[in-house]
């Protein structure tokens, strides 16, 4: 941590501050500067609470936190085996997650889930809860297509991802499904956060549009700090309207991977919002070093309730998979 003083401070006032940092950071290792003092702590999770406090200090006009003090853990912790689909540092599978935006009838997810493992993916898309802008849109089939999840899961052995959008869903996803993912609009819901991680089910975290990669992080942090390492992290672009040009942020994927010890994956459906534009947003994003990709896909787009523009044929899929095995093995 860097404390930038303001001008002309007095050698009394940085004496107090000094003996003040020694107090609130024990251990801390202190470094003159000019115009400020560097400060190395063994404990960065005591700079959460205490920061406002130096900050408040006479003499004080700003403190800078690293990534790594601001985020220790999301930086240090290499997550064990998630779900079975993904171990880092390990046996680096690819994680290859596709279904239909939603979950929409039976038959045809049931279909789609075995097409789309005969195609390669390993783990399902699986929405029932659906944060929608407008409440008169579908809002998903909610809890009574938990039975879908489960003939899916038999059917096919992989994962089922299922999004939650209120604590009060957790218990019934943590039992039938296997990844919890929380979207970009939650990303800053603290307290679902707080619930998601003590469900001991792997959380797939978006970045909310417009959120830094610190701010993604901290969420990821809190998954942690509340007991649970095991989380995916999904870049999703920076913006709800579709299609948007600016698609994935693709240097937020790059800082991502080389920052955190979690895995980053690709969300290009929801960046691309067309189906035209998503082969090519997942190709960059797997050149930008991606551990995995999100892909809507679905038997007839053409036909869905939901994100059917940008949502892949299951042709489309197979075809995308091809090119990416040019570019990394899967
Ligand atoms: C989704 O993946 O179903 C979704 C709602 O995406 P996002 O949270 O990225 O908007
Ligand atoms: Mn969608």
């Amino acid at each position: 941590m860097i404390i930038r003083f303001k001008p002309g401070l007095r050698a009394a006032e940085l004496d107090r501050i000094k003996n003040k940092i020694a107090d609130f950071l024990p251990g801390a290792v202190l470094a003159d500067g000019r115009g400020f003092i560097s400060v190395r702590t063994r404990r960065p999770e005591l700079l959460g609470e205490r920061l406002a406090l130096i900050e408040n200090l006479p003499g004080v006009q700003k403190t800078e936190l690293s990534l790594e003090e601001t985020c220790p853990r999301t930086l240090a912790a290499p997550p064990p085996e998630l779900a079975g689909i993904f171990k880092k540092n390990a046996a680096k599978k690819f994680i290859l997650i596709a279904g239909p935006c939603a979950i929409e009838d039976e038959a045809s997810y049931l279909a789609a889930a075995v097409r789309l493992k005969a195609a390669g993916a390993n783990a399902l898309r699986a929405a029932l809860f659906k944060p929608r802008t407008s409440p008169y849109s579908f809002q998903g089939l909610g809890g009574k297509g938990f039975s879908i999840i489960k003939k899916a899961k038999r059917r096919t052995g992989l994962a089922a991802v299922t999004e939650a959008t209120s604590e009060t869903q957790l218990a019934d996803i943590s039992r039938f499904c296997d990844v919890i993912q929380l979207g970009a609009r939650n990303m800053r819901n603290y307290e679902l956060l707080k619930a998601a991680a003590a469900f001991g089910r792997p959380v797939l975290l978006k970045r909310a549009p417009g959120a830094t990669l610190k701010e993604w992080l901290l969420s990821a942090e809190y998954l942690i700090k509340y007991g649970n390492e095991n989380i995916i992290l999904c870049e999703r672009g920076d913006s709800f309207s579709k299609p948007d040009p600016r698609g994935l942020d693709l240097k937020m994927i790059q800082r991502a991977v080389k920052a955190a010890a979690l895995p980053v994956i690709a969300d290009p459906s929801h960046a691309a919002g067309d189906r035209d534009l998503v082969p090519a947003q997942a190709l960059a994003a797997v050149r930008a070093g991606a551990d995995g990709l999100m892909i809507e896909t679905a038997l007839d787009p053409g036909t869905a309730i939901m994100d059917g523009r940008q949502t892949l044929t299951l042709t489309a899929f197979a075809k995308l998979l091809k090119e990416i095995r040019k570019l990394r093995s899967l």
